[in-house]
């Protein structure tokens, strides 16, 4: 694999996941433990976000190979399910390593195929790789509880046990962290693992599939089919899959929580979000900038935990003018490119839908402090480039307050107190994360307790969990029960057996049949 991984080109990378022969190279699916052509006629284009070259194609499975897939799923099941703990736990402590020495490699696929800047999606990948070594302390995790002794004779006991085949349905924003939340955490708990990658960002699943065979999981357990309704229908629809998970925008998220819970299916689904950070007169003014700055820019404010709304408190508005010349500073370029802050958006249609919410801010009355839509980036003319922009005056019943922008589109709004803050957050109909800057702990323990939001950041900008704790979301941001990774997740990923059990001593026989309830 690393003589694999260290070719020029990523799309060349592991032959095992891609078909170059033809002039454009060709996702495989990875079907049985194999890296296969698809046969399908329909097949998308993949492109570079920074050039608009087509870097490779992804098909749309066919009927035949979604069912050869989930029922390679079913068979693997039988034996992977009764593989001992430690076992399962072996192939993930490999895989760690590997995935470890591979990051950077990971990182040129990411970068390619989504854009953002190579450093970042480094951090894609590690953040992904910390669930992958949660998942190895899966024996502690999966642990279920006794009480012996309930009466004479009788213990009970809980076993945590897999439920079956699982499948995830995952967005293009991260390639790496997001499936990496999905199948190691899923397959630990001895299930197998039907995934469905973004069909914009397909590489690198591919890769990590293939990682993930060289750490020793048997053929089967993980299965992978590319493609977009169809394939996402087939998931919701399918009887042995018996648990979806879901990351990705609303309008796909409570679709898919729709059709997979009335077929049955446990869902958990992860959807869109407006985060705001709000800005205290106390806060620590420089870091609060820089803060702020970098968690609305970062990844062209393609994170879902983005803080892409501020709310300046009382006289902190005066900052504004710092904050606006701080993110001038910022550089636009390709991913890959030396010192490069902030790359390109994933498509076309997203920088047109990002310049046309910045419109329509101007139009309703807020004032654009800075405008990131004439960008020019040398060389990568064709890109699909928005610079970091402020708009400022915004009012709560703008469209570009009420729909997620997902650019780097900071949006700002001006209240007096915190109460307000808290009530303008708390009416927004997304709760995925928001962030407070304050010296204050008695206005951070006021706002924690105040905000119906997941993840709650302290002069943390993106508090995205580590994986010992689970991601969250409240509102519109979530819907399902248990949440991803963390102890949820292994709920999610398991269900009870309870075992009540007596053992009498020979010599005590029940001398008649009971036929009431035991009091
Ligand atoms: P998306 O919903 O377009 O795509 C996600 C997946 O759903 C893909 O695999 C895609 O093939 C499929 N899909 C797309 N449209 C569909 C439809 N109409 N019906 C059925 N399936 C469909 O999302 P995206 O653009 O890839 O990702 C960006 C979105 O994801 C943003 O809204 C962002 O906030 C959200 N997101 C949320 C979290 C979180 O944890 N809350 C994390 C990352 C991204």
């Amino acid at each position: 694999l690393r003589s694999l991984l260290s070719k020029k080109t990523p799309v060349q990378l592991g032959r095992m996941c891609y078909s170059s022969s033809s002039s454009v190279p060709t996702t495989k699916l990875f079907i049985d433990g194999k890296f296969i052509e698809s046969n399908s006629s329909e097949w998308l284009d993949i492109h570079n976000p920074a050039t608009n070259e087509v870097v490779g194609r992804v098909p749309k499975a066919t009927q035949e190979e979604m069912l050869a897939a989930v029922d390679s799923c079913s068979r693997s099941f039988q034996s992977w399910s009764e593989t001992s703990i430690l076992t399962r736990q072996q192939v993930f402590l490999r895989y760690q390593q590997i995935i470890k020495d591979n990051i950077k490699e990971l990182a040129r696929t990411i970068t390619l195929e989504q854009g953002k800047t190579l450093a970042d999606a480094e951090g894609d990948v590690f953040r992904g790789l910390q669930v992958v070594e949660h998942a190895c302390s899966i024996t502690s995790l999966m642990l279920g509880e006794t009480l012996p002794s309930i009466t004479k004779d009788m213990d009970t006991y809980t076993y945590r046990m897999p439920i079956g085949v699982c499948a995830g349905i995952a967005p293009f924003n991260f390639p790496a962290m997001i499936p990496l939340w999905m199948f190691p955490i899923g397959m630990v708990c001895g299930n197998t693992y039907l995934m469905k990658p973004s069909e914009r960002v397909p590489g690198c699943t591919m890769l990590l599939a293939k990682m993930l065979q060289d750490a020793g999981a048997p053929d089967g357990t993980l299965n992978i089919i590319h493609g977009q309704h169809a394939a996402v229908n087939f998931i919701c629809d399918h009887p042995a899959i018996k648990a979806i998970s879901f990351v990705g925008s609303n309008q796909a998220g409570e679709y898919i929580y729709e059709r997979g819970s009335k077929n049955g299916k446990r869902v958990q689904s992860n959807m869109g979000a407006k985060n705001h950070g709000v800005v205290m007169p106390d806060a620590n003014k420089e870091n609060t900038i820089n803060q702020l700055v970098g968690a609305a820019f970062g990844a062209a404010g393609q994170r879902c935990m983005a803080l892409s709304t501020a709310i300046f408190v009382g006289e902190s508005r005066d900052w504004l003018p710092e904050l606006v010349e701080r993110s001038k500073l910022l550089r636009v370029n390709a991913g890959d490119q030396p010192g490069a802050d902030v790359g390109p958006l994933i498509s076309p249609e997203a920088k047109g839908r990002v310049e046309h919410l910045i419109q329509t801010g101007v139009d309703e009355g807020a004032k654009l402090l800075l405008d990131g839509r004439s960008v020019q980036v040398k060389g990568y003319e064709n890109g699909n480039f928005v610079g970091p922009t402020i708009l400022t005056n915004v009012s709560p019943e703008m469209t570009c307050y009420k729909e997620e922008i997902f650019g780097p589109v900071l949006i700002v709004l001006e209240v007096d107190t915190l109460d307000e803050a808290i009530a303008l957050i708390n009416r927004n109909p997304y709760g995925n994360g928001t962030a407070i800057f304050t010296t204050n702990g008695a206005t951070a323990r006021k706002y924690t307790h105040g905000v119906d939001v997941g993840q709650i950041g302290v002069n943390v900008p993106i508090p995205v969990p580590l994986p010992m704790f689970s991601f969250t979301g409240s509102r519109g941001s979530f819907r399902g029960d248990t949440n991803f990774y963390g102890k949820q997740g292994i709920q999610f990923y398991t269900q009870i057996k309870t075992v009540t059990s007596q053992w009498k001593a020979e010599d005590a026989t029940v001398s008649s049949p009971a036929v009431t309830m035991p009091t």
